[in-house]
């Protein structure tokens, strides 16, 4: 079987689906061709791909092409019928591309797909994006402040911690707790699902209750609130915000809008130096004043809006998304062939278009 890595082409995505390192994991039989200049801006060049055995070349003609983003129509012409496919395909609102791929015949598996049960997890690629995702939203909440996170006991006097709110504790959120509290924050979090309280206490933060909970769905995903508990929500915030210096939201419901959590008048009443950094930017923001892809400042208060973070740190989320790939690919081989068992619920769930050809 005959794996293809392309270079990126997406604008700012620096990823790679595969590094060098991945490659003896992958079991014999895997012949590997990556593309030139693919893992050039992750940190992986092709020297390193070579020496783990791989060959530079043509990666769009192997049984399975592995990639980051979506492919472009571009890159989706130079696919052919029988091919498999993995990426982050984003299924649930890019209709257009999955329906190319149905067209062409692929067996396209969208990392986005793959059920969140316990045997899934190493290759659960949205986990291992989003806690680099976290990771960083803290170090860029850290950055932009214009104080310290930690409490301070100098000569000049003492420097009292930062207050710091997460909203939304999944993966990304527990991320960013975490970090902060390593940093010296004093941290608070908020999360439509009870669930997450106790996780959020044994990371050292506050579950900040704003009197509004929902429901969690089999997957272990949040419901969407009602409107009425939307307002709710935004107006126990808007009451809590003012005192904290930094606001980290990470707040999604899967193929929806990100929900409005901050409003603008709520961000007015923030002090100025305040900084939020909004991770579901991506999916329209948290807050009402985030401009998707720009970082702005608003009445003294900086909104980061960046999105694709995982990007920002290559390398690592290169790795982790690697061994995400290797592990989906290992259920996908026997002895070197590709074989795709339709029984297996991971199979089947991460499947989002099914070519003709059988394999
Ligand atoms: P996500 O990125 O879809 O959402 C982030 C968080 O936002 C979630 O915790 C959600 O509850 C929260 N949220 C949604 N609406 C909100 C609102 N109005 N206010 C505040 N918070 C809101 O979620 P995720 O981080 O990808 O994962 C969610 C859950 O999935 C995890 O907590 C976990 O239970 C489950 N999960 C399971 C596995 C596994 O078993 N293999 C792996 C990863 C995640």
């Amino acid at each position: 079987m005959r794996l293809g890595i392309p270079k990126e082409t997406s604008s700012g995505e620096h990823r790679v689906a595969l590094v060098p390192e991945t490659l003896g994991r992958l079991g014999d039989g895997v012949a590997v061709t990556v593309e030139a200049g693919a893992g050039d801006a992750a940190g992986f060049p092709d020297a390193a791909y070579r020496e783990a055995g791989a060959e530079i070349g043509d990666p769009w003609d192997a049984d399975v092409v592995a990639k980051v983003a979506t492919p472009t129509a571009d890159e989706a012409g130079r696919l052919h019928s029988g091919q498999v496919l993995i990426a982050f395909l984003q299924p649930l609102t890019d209709a257009e591309g999955v329906e190319r791929l149905t067209a062409l015949g692929v067996h396209a598996f969208a990392l986005e797909s793959i059920p969140r049960i316990t045997r899934a997890q190493p290759m659960d690629a949205l986990s291992s994006q989003a806690t680099v995702a976290g990771y960083k939203a803290a170090l860029i909440a850290a950055d932009r402040l214009p104080r310290f996170l930690p409490m301070l006991m100098t000569a000049a006097g003492t420097i009292p911690p930062a207050k710091v709110l997460v909203l939304g504790a999944g993966v990304a959120g527990l991320q960013a707790i975490a970090t902060a509290r390593r940093l010296g924050a004093v941290v608070s979090s908020f999360d439509v699902r009870p669930a997450v309280r106790e996780q959020v206490e044994s990371l050292g933060a506050t579950f900040l209750d704003v009197g509004v909970s929902g429901e969690e769905t089999e997957g272990g995903y949040a419901r969407e609130l009602s409107p009425e508990q939307q307002a709710a929500q935004q107006a126990a915030l808007q009451a809590q915000i003012p005192s904290f210096d930094a606001v980290i939201t990470t707040a999604a419901i899967p193929g929806r809008r990100a929900p409005k959590l901050i409003t603008a008048d709520a961000v007015r009443a923030m002090r100025p130096g305040s900084v939020i950094v909004d991770l579901a930017a991506e999916s329209g923001g948290n807050c009402e004043l985030t401009v998707p892809g720009s970082e702005i400042v608003e009445d003294g208060i900086t909104i980061v809006g960046i999105t694709n973070i995982p990007s920002t740190m290559p390398t690592h989320a290169s790795q982790l998304l690697s061994r995400n790939v290797a592990s989906l690919l290992a259920l996908f081989t026997r002895d070197g062939e590709l074989v795709l068992d339709w029984d297996d619920e991971i199979v089947a769930g991460a499947c989002v278009t099914r070519g003709e050809v059988n394999v």
